[in-house]
């Protein structure tokens, strides 16, 4: 059983259209960390016991290399990183610190949108792209993503050209169980979930994931999981403060999936 550990990642400068995913991690803490609720997992785990997750708090003014090498030193150390907050642009920096330790690794990508853009607003590493980049230098060897409802011709051909499988919302059957024969990322985009119930997002999508959904997708996978981001939530646009508690339900019960292994 691997250890979780938690990083933040206070970056924002590929976002598109609003920033404010820098200021994420100390709101997603807080959630996580309240006497609102107690430390268990929905399986019983308890997260308070000493040495599961180790809190290596946020990285200060991040760059790509930053992020990356934080995240190869949290996998020496052999955790499982969780890294909370930031624009979804940092899941490229990420994966390029897994090819060292996961060769053959599968991503599930939570999101309403593909971000598989070749080229946005003429930034490579824009939020819309990172699994472009990711895909294109092989840096995973399957992309499965959920919850998407923005996709355009464009994307289609790129998710062709990647082999990369796309579960529609429309399409999308709550029963369904997903199963990762390799280690298996989780990348997080808050707006995945309905607005209703994750407000806090630059690109409000309608029609989108309850987060019991989600939860049960997490909950029910088969595979091993090595790693997540929970990305995009956006602390300006959530004036109730229940996306961030909907980012910390489902940081625990990540966590909670890594730890059970
Ligand atoms: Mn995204
Ligand atoms: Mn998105």
């Amino acid at each position: 059983m691997k250890k979780v550990a938690l990083i933040g990642i206070p970056f924002d400068e590929n976002s598109s259209y609003m920033r404010g995913t820098a200021l994420a991690p100390p709101f997603i803490r807080e959630a996580f960390y309240s006497d609102a609720s107690n430390s268990f997992t929905e399986s019983g785990i308890d997260l308070s016991k000493e040495g599961l997750i180790h809190d290596r708090g946020d990285l200060m003014a991040p760059d790509f290399e930053q992020i990356e090498s934080s995240v190869s030193a949290a996998l020496k150390d052999d955790f499982a990183p969780i890294s909370l907050g930031g624009d979804h642009s940092i899941t490229y920096a990420i994966f390029r610190a897994f090819r060292h330790s996961y060769p053959d690794i599968a991503i599930l990508h939570f999101d309403a949108h593909p971000d598989l853009y070749h080229d946005f607003q003429s930034n490579p590493h824009s939020h819309a792209s990172p699994f472009a980049r990711i895909m294109e230098q092989g840096l995973a060897s399957r992309l499965v993503q959920i919850g998407i409802r923005t996709i355009n011709a464009h994307q289609w051909e790129q998710a062709k050209k990647f082999g990369v499988e796309v579960v529609q919302m429309k399409d999308f059957q709550p029963a369904r169980r997903f199963e990762f024969q390799q280690p298996v990322y989780l990348s997080f985009d808050v707006d995945a979930l309905d607005p209703a119930f994750a407000p806090g997002v630059a690109h409000r999508e309608a029609g989108g994931l309850s987060t019991r959904e989600a939860l049960q997708i997490i909950q029910s996978l088969r595979g091993r999981i090595v790693g997540a981001d929970i990305v995009e939530f956006n602390p300006k646009m959530d004036a109730s403060g229940i996306t961030a508690a909907s980012c910390a339900k489902l940081l625990k019960e990540i966590a909670s999936k890594i730890l059970e292994d």
